[in-house]
């Protein structure tokens, strides 16, 4: 249940009350709005006209919500039901933007929770992108390359009249890599007899961003790098935890280790593993072929490199300066939170979205260590994501170099826009409040100036 008590705001603790009584089922969603909604409550206090023209209802209302069947066949050839939707939520800034989930756990109010995150996250780029999110319930693990293309095109046979350039440009997500973006991107060609920048994530030779593939990662420590120099530290020598061994992981795990840190743990469905020297060199490489065996375990990686492996454990026992959850929402709760405050680490960045739990977030906040929330420490993947729109709408290919350079940018802007925003509303160094600030004030500007639509 969520405790709208906790809402300092009449107006928005209402908005919330009336959420929960409407659709108490969506929790992950209700999580999200509230802990938006809790940190807005002094922009609301000094900006009273935003309760006249309804901007928290509207905020909380996806523009569009697209559900369909998704049939396919399987290698046996039985027909398999799934099914698939694209949330729409909010287009004040520019077209919808947002990933694609593959994933057992895809629902309608979980797709809600990442597009309403999403908003936040596309207005914090300041790239000219609302938000989206797209998704099935559909498990990738062992199914075959076929089965995968099947579903792929089936997924895409509906989708492809909702979406467009200037429409809506889904990417990935969990489940959902270069691979799976090259079928989509084979049907929706086929069926609309355009090759056009209709999603990102594309593959290098045919439309795709150089650095595309560790955006993500990068960003994450990027943004690490600068809270870390805001309290006088750098990464050289640091013990980091990361969670998950997806794409995201896989970032990080490249850009902490150039940059002088160590990660030493990662994790599956299946359990942690725990590599004290760092996981460097081949074993990075070995994290990608991990992947492409579609087995969604790490236990593989303690077989290869001799290292302990922790069967159905969380990373977060392990003692380390910098803890970054990249796996899934709501992955560390409240006793993680407190393990790793008893261990010394002084610093958590959400790779994932929100893989942090409402009651683990005001552990480590009372406990006042550097927090960084997902929307604004993973936005490098949907920044590049704009940049590969930007390369396609010019029919240009930028260097890497030029890439980087701006995703490091952005990083750093993300980063000065949370902490001013923070300041601003005597929450200095709070950049969960900072975050949700700055996103909130841009959309709704933009959602002012558009008129009531
Ligand atoms: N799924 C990623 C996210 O959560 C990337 C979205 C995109 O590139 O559009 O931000």
């Amino acid at each position: 249940m969520i405790n709208a008590t906790a809402i300092s705001n009449r107006y928005a603790a209402s908005v919330l009350a009336s959420l929960e009584a409407r659709i108490p089922w969506e929790t992950e969603f209700l999580q999200s709005v509230k802990e938006v909604f809790e940190s807005i409550c002094p922009v609301l206090d000094q900006t009273p006209q935003y309760e006249g023209l309804r901007i928290l209802e509207r905020l909380v209302e996806p523009e569009r919500v697209v559900s369909f069947r998704v049939l396919w066949t399987d290698d046996r050839n039985k027909i398999q039901v799934n099914r698939g939707y694209r949330v729409q939520f909010n287009s004040a800034l520019g077209p919808y933007k947002g990933g694609t989930r593959f994933h057992a756990s895809v629902n309608e109010g979980s797709l809600k929770f990442l597009a309403f995150e999403q908003t936040f996250k596309n207005a914090l780029t300041g790239l000219p992108m609302g938000s989206g999110k797209g998704g099935a319930d559909f498990a990738p693990a062992a199914k075959s390359d076929d089965e995968i293309m099947r579903f792929c095109q089936s997924y895409m046979t509906e989708l492809a009249q909702y979406i467009g350039p200037e429409t809506d440009i889904p990417a990935g997500d969990v489940g959902v890599g270069g691979r799976e973006i090259g079928f989509l991107f084979g049907q929706y060609k086929r069926l609309t007899h355009r090759f056009n920048g209709s999603l990102t994530g594309k593959n290098l030779s045919w439309g795709g961003s150089r650095l595309r593939p560790e955006a993500t990662g990068y960003g994450v420590t990027y943004f690490l790098e600068h809270m870390l120099a805001a309290r006088g530290e750098d990464l050289e020598g640091k013990r980091v935890c990361v969670s998950g061994f997806g794409n995201v992981a896989w970032g990080v795990v490249k850009k902490v280790t150039e940059r002088g840190g160590r990660v030493i743990t990662l994790s599956g469905p299946d359990g942690y593993v725990h590599d004290p020297d760092g996981i460097c060199g081949d074993k990075i490489a070995f994290m990608l072929r991990m992947r492409r065996g579609g087995l969604d375990a790490v236990k593989p990686y303690a077989d290869e490199f001799g290292v302990s492996f922790h069967a159905n454990q969380r990373p977060w026992r392990v003692p380390c300066d910098v803890a970054i959850p990249c796996a899934i929402q709501n992955e560390l709760d409240e006793s993680d939170a407190h393990h790793l405050l008893e261990n010394g680490c002084r610093y958590v960045v959400e790779g994932a979205n929100m893989p942090v739990t409402d009651r683990a977030f005001d552990a480590l906040r009372t406990a006042k260590i550097a927090f960084a929330p997902g929307k604004a420490a993973n936005a490098g993947g949907v920044a590049v994501s704009g940049l590969e729109m930007t390369q396609n709408r010019t029919g240009l290919a930028w260097t890497a170099e030029r890439v980087d350079e701006t995703l490091r940018r952005i990083m750093r802007e993300i980063h000065d826009a949370c902490a001013n925003a923070a300041d601003r509303y005597s929450t200095a160094g709070d950049y969960a409040t900072g975050a949700n600030v700055a996103g909130f004030v841009r959309v709704a500007e933009a959602m002012i100036d558009q008129g009531a639509v």
